[in-house]
């Protein structure tokens, strides 16, 4: 789990999308509203086309070769990463040393990419800054994934629409992992995947009975030590 026990900074999170609307709602309630209020992690959405700049604010056009749909445009992507890029160290009036060497990742979600495992999580928490490009429409042009991100992820093997859903996914997952963000920070140690190859063992709450179906004796006797010998013996393996 990230250690970040000396960092006075919120982590921060941009999102490059179309649709920056369809992120809101859900980073507006719960633990990562909370989260937000408490300063440990900022998210920041922005609209593509505030990057495109003739008349119709463009951000698409048809692929070479020919085919079906349209593609991202890569000028308003490379914008729009720059200005994000820039921004951290200019949204605060006295850029602090801190700030300038914030450990920054580019990201573009794209069903050909790396499919996201617990570990790249992790992996993706160590760092101050996440830039998130979402693709729409038949994908992004190629030369983004080539020369303007530090890499492609996928969620799973199948297609959606947009890398919004991704997006979510990814702040949600990372942000479990911000200390102070669970309310108990045991929470995210034991969770199935913290330990690569590991689920969960079975959790029960109340009532002792339903329908006939019982929460098993061990977890009603008190006895710790019995508790955690049955919890490890019920760990599985994927
Ligand atoms: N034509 C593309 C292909 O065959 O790989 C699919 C494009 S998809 C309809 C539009 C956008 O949704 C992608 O550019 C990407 O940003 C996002 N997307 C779709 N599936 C995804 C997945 N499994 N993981 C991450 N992003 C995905």
């Amino acid at each position: 789990m990230k250690d970040n026990t000396f960092k006075t900074m919120a982590m921060r999170f941009d999102i490059i999308s179309l649709f920056p609307e369809s992120l809101t709602p859900y980073f507006g309630v719960s633990i990562l509203k909370r989260a937000q209020e408490k300063n440990f992690i900022t998210i920041v959405t922005h609209q593509l086309r505030d990057f495109a700049h003739d008349k119709h604010k463009t951000v698409d056009d048809t692929p070479y070769g020919g085919g079906a749909g349209m593609v991202l445009k890569v000028e308003p992507i490379a914008e729009a990463l720059e200005t994000v890029c820039n921004d951290q160290i200019t949204s605060n009036e006295e850029p602090s040393a801190d700030r300038k060497n914030l450990k920054t990742r580019r990201i573009l979600f794209s069903a050909k990419g790396k499919i996201i495992t617990q570990e790249d999580i992790q992996r993706l928490a160590d760092y101050d800054h996440l830039i998130m490009v979402c693709g729409r429409y038949e994908g992004v042009d190629e030369r983004v994934a080539a020369h303007l991100v530090d890499e492609e992820l996928s969620i799973g093997a199948y297609v959606l629409t947009g890398g919004e859903i991704p997006a979510l996914v990814v702040v949600d997952a990372v942000a479990r992992l911000i200390p102070g963000v669970l309310g108990n920070s045991e929470s995210a140690k034991t969770e199935s995947h913290t330990i690569v190859g590991t689920l969960e063992y079975p959790q029960y709450t109340k009532p002792e009975e339903w329908q006939g179906m019982r929460v098993p004796d061990v977890l009603l006797s008190g006895h710790h030590g019995e508790i955690e010998k049955w919890r490890a013996a019920l760990l599985k393996t994927t």
